[in-house]
C-alpha cells in the first residue's frame, strides 16, 4: 500500500516538532498529529483570563539545544530569549535576602553577606560543574550505546565514551561520578556553608523530582540544569518573548517551512501494527493514516500500554515500561496580579530587579527535607518550596499595563494523598501557598486577580503525561541514557519496526531540550 505519508508523528510537543522539522528539511513527507487544539504540549502559552498570557506548564528555558535554534533557524520563526540578571531572589523570613545571577560581582558580594568563605568557593564550584558538562554535553545529542550489543558499532561507541572519560583524568572522572550518582545535599554541604545559598542551589536538584536533596541521583537532576545557555552564557535561564509557546510556535513554522503537514485536535487512539511492523494511526473520529514510520511523542506508557496491543510487544518489554517511575510531587499555581509582589525584606514600588528572576522561597535545606517528607507520608507538605517566576517583569506582552502574571511551580504535593483527593485538596493547597506568599509578601493575596491551579492528576489530564511527571518518566539513574525509557531500547527505536519515540521519555529526557526529538530524527534518517 502506498502512503501519503513517509513518517507520522504522533504529538505535537515540542520534541514533536522537532523532530518533524528535521525530517521535513532532509525531505521527507511528515505528518504530526496533536491530540490539542494547541500545539507544545508543556511548551505552550495560553490566553487563560483576557489579556494574560500565560506559560501555562514550563515557564524558562536554557535548555533548549543552541544546534536546533541555528539549524531550524529558529529566530527568523519568532523565537527570542529575555536574559534574567538578577536571575535569582532568595528572601527570608529573618529580613535577610539572597540575590545572584550572571553578574558575577554582584553575585559574589551577596554571596559574601552569608559567608566570605561561599563566596571563594563558588567561583570552584562553577569551574567544577563546567567541567564536568565539558565531559557530558555532547553526549546530549548522541544515541546512547545498548549496553546489551556486540554489534561492532555499537562497541566503539561505548569505547569512545570510555577514552573521553579515560581523558578528564582521575580527579575530574571522580567529580564527574559523583554528580552523576549522588545526592546533591553532600556535595552541597562540602561546598557551602551558608544555609540560603545551599537551599537555593538546591532547588535545581529537586526540580520535578520526588527526592528530596538527600536522595542519590538529585546531583544529576541539579546538573541537568545548569547545562543549558541563554543567548551563549552557561547554566542562564531565561524568559522566552511572547512566552514558552514561542519556542513551539516558531518550531512549527519551521517545521512548515520545510512541508510538514501538522494537524491539531487529532487525537490518536491506536497505533496499527501487523506482522511486527507499524503501518499506521487511527485517530479517535475513526480516520486511519498510514505511513511506514510513526514517532510517538507521547510517554511511553501513554505509547505502549495505550496505543499499541499489548500481544504486539514482547511479555518483557511490557514489563519492564510498567515498571518505569512517574511519580511526581509538582503542583503548578498560574496567577495573574494587581501589582508585583512587594516584599517585606526588599520593599520596591512596581517592579524591582529582584522581581527578574526565580523567587525562592525556601530558606534552607531543611525545609525542603521537611517538605519531601510530607509528601513522602502521602500529605501535601504544609511549608512547600515555591519557586516563583514573573515574566512580565520584562515582558509586557503578557499581561495588560501595570498587571503582571506569576508563576508558582510548588513541590512537594504527591499525585496520591492519603485518605483525600485533589478535588478536596486543590484550593486549600493554593491557599496555604498564598498564605506563604503573603508572610514574605504581605499584600500577596489581595493582588490576587485570578488563579488557575493545576495538581498531579490535573496534568495527567491536560498534558497527557503519566502521573503527572513534568519529565515523562523521573530522571532517576535507572532511568537515564542506556537505560531511558527501558534498557535496550535507548536509540529511539522499540520492539516494533518502523515505531520510535521521539520525546522526553528518551535520551536525554524532561526539559525543553529538543535533543530527544533531534536524535530521533537521526536515527529514523539513518533508517532511510
Ligand atoms: C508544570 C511544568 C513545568 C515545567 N517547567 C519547565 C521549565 O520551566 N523549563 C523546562 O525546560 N522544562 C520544564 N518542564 C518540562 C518540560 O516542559 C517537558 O519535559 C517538555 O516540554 C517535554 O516535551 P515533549 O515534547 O517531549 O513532550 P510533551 O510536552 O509531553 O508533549 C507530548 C505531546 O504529545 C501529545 N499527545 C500525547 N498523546 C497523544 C495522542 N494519543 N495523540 C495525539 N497527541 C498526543 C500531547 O498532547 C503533547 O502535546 C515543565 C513541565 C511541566 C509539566
Amino acid at each position: 500500500m502506498t502512503s501519503q505519508y513517509d513518517v507520522i508523528i504522533i504529538g505535537g510537543g515540542h520534541n514533536g516538532l522537532v523532530c518533524a522539522a528535521y525530517l521535513a528539511k532532509a525531505g521527507r513527507r511528515v505528518l504530526v498529529l496533536e491530540r490539542r487544539e494547541i500545539l507544545g504540549g508543556c511548551c505552550i502559552t495560553e490566553e487563560l483570563w483576557p489579556g494574560f498570557k500565560v506559560s501555562t506548564a514550563a515557564y524558562v528555558n536554557s535548555l533548549l539545544r543552541p544546534e536546533i535554534i541555528r539549524d531550524l533557524d529558529l529566530k527568523r520563526h519568532g523565537f527570542q530569549m529575555i536574559p534574567r540578571n538578577p536571575s535569582s531572589f532568595t528572601p527570608l523570613p529573618d529580613g535577610r535576602y539572597l540575590l545572584m545571577g550572571p553578574d558575577r560581582t554582584i553575585t559574589l558580594r551577596e554571596i559574601a553577606k552569608f559567608s566570605t568563605r561561599d563566596a571563594e568557593n563558588y567561583p570552584r564550584y562553577e569551574e567544577m560543574l563546567t567541567r564536568v558538562a565539558n565531559f557530558l554535553e555532547p553526549l546530549l545529542l548522541q544515541t546512547p550505546p545498548n549496553p546489551f550489543s556486540w554489534r561492532p558499532g555499537n562497541l566503539w561507541k561505548i569505547l569512545q565514551i570510555g577514552r573521553r572519560f579515560q581523558r578528564l583524568g582521575i580527579p575530574v572522572a571522580n567529580e564527574a561520578v559523583e554528580i552523576l550518582t549522588a545526592a546533591a545535599r553532600p556535595i552541597l554541604e562540602r561546598w557551602f556553608e551558608s544555609e540560603p545559598l545551599k537551599a537555593t542551589l538546591a532547588t535545581d536538584a529537586v526540580i520535578g523530582a520526588f527526592a528530596s536533596p538527600s536522595q542519590p541521583g538529585t546531583a544529576y537532576v541539579l546538573f541537568h540544569h545548569v547545562m543549558g545557555e541563554c543567548d551563549g552564557v552557561r547554566g542562564v535561564w531565561g524568559y522566552v518573548r511572547g512566552g514558552m509557546g514561542m519556542i513551539a510556535h516558531s518550531l512549527a513554522s519551521a517545521a512548515r517551512s520545510y512541508g510538514a503537514e501538522i494537524r491539531t485536535q487529532a487525537e490518536v487512539i491506536r497505533i496499527l501494527v501487523r506482522n511486527g511492523r507499524v503501518h499506521g494511526v487511527v485517530l479517535r473520529d475513526g480516520t486511519e493514516l498510514h505511513a511506514p514510520r510513526v514517532a510517538s511523542n507521547a510517554d511511553a506508557h501513554v505509547t505502549f500500554l495505550r496505543l499499541v496491543e499489548e500481544k504486539e510487544l514482547p511479555p518483557e518489554f511490557v514489563e519492564a515500561v510498567r515498571r518505569i517511575d512517574y511519580s511526581s510531587a509538582t503542583v503548578k499555581i498560574n496567577v495573574a496580579l494587581d501589582r508585583p509582589p512587594n516584599f517585606r525584606c526588599l520593599p520596591s514600588e512596581g517592579v524591582g530587579p529582584h522581581h527578574h528572576g526565580t523567587m525562592h522561597i525556601c530558606p534552607d535545606l531543611d525545609y525542603i527535607e521537611r517538605a519531601y517528607d510530607d509528601a513522602k507520608y502521602g500529605r501535601w507538605a504544609h511549608n512547600p518550596m515555591l519557586e516563583c517566576t514573573m515574566a512580565t517583569a520584562l515582558d509586557d506582552s503578557l499581561a495588560p499595563p501595570g498587571k503582571h502574571i506569576l508563576s508558582m511551580f510548588v513541590q512537594y504535593a504527591p499525585y496520591h494523598l492519603k485518605g483525600t483527593t485533589w478535588e478536596q485538596e486543590r484550593d486549600r493547597f493554593a491557599d496555604r501557598c498564598f498564605d506563604i506568599m503573603e508572610e514574605y509578601a504581605p499584600g500577596f493575596k489581595a493582588s490576587v486577580l485570578h488563579r488557575l491551579v493545576i495538581s498531579p492528576p490535573d496534568m495527567e489530564r491536560l498534558w497527557g503525561i503519566t502521573g503527572g511527571n513534568i519529565m515523562q518518566g523521573a530522571m532517576s539513574l535507572h532511568q537515564l541514557f542506556s537505560f531511558r525509557p527501558v534498557g535496550g531500547y535507548a536509540d529511539y527505536r522499540t520492539p516494533i519496526r518502523g515505531l520510535y519515540l521521539c520525546g522526553a521519555a528518551t535520551h536525554p529526557g524532561g526539559g525543553v531540550m529538543g535533543a530527544c526529538g533531534y536524535n530521533a530524527a537521526r536515527e529514523i534518517l539513518r533508517d532511510g
